[in-house]
């Protein structure tokens, strides 16, 4: 482990250890078994791609709950065309009208592309569509939308690791690093 890393040029230091991630994970998987436990039939999981690919493998690993998991890829435009416009570059696999649906991200900046995401995939019908977020930025996005379950709360500092990147590097370190300015 180091205190320091590097990334093109711009210094992160250490600010959430493995362990503190690893124990926040646990929780979260304890607080999601209990509040489905009554549902019979499988969650459905949906991971907002890249940055939460990390957390979803061992968020589900901790479930004890039967689970159905799906990937899909945004992109948003904030600020270069209308507000809240989402292109999908992956898309939902398979149906999810009359599920349980649990969408899986790893960081709440602004809320403003799980908000679009969230009215998309009301359209579709599921039973019932909750979100949890392994970190969010509540001063960034003052709460526009409704996280059900929470890791961490943070400050709008940027930061990388433990599946969050800069320019598509730094994915990979265990701990999360911010931005030294
Ligand atoms: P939002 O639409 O909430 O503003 O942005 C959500 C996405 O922006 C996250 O899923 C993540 O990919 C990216 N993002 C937001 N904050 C950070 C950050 O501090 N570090 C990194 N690496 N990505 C972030």
């Amino acid at each position: 482990m180091n205190n320091r890393v590097y990334y093109d040029g711009k210094a992160f230091e250490l600010f959430i250890s493995e362990e503190k991630i690893s124990d926040t994970v646990d929780r979260l998987a304890q607080d999601i078994s209990k509040h489905y436990a009554h549902i019979n039939e499988p969650l459905v999981l949906i991971s907002i791609l890249d940055g939460s690919f990390i957390f979803m493998a061992d968020l589900i690993r901790s479930l004890d709950l039967e689970v159905s998991i799906q990937f899909v890829k945004l992109k948003s435009y904030q600020g270069t065309t209308s507000r809240g416009e989402v292109a999908h570059i992956l898309k939902l696999q398979e149906d999810i009208k009359g599920k349980y649906v649990l969408v899986i991200e790893d960081i709440v900046d602004t809320g403003l592309t799980l908000e679009v995401f969230i009215e998309e995939l009301r359209k579709k019908e599921p039973a019932e569509i909750k979100v949890c977020s392994l970190l969010s930025k509540p001063e960034v996005h003052n709460n526009i939308i409704d996280l059900d379950f929470v890791g961490m709360e943070i400050p709008p500092d940027f930061i990388i690791g433990y599946g969050l990147d800069l320019n598509g590097l730094g994915r990979q370190l265990p701990e999360i690093y911010r931005l030294v300015v």
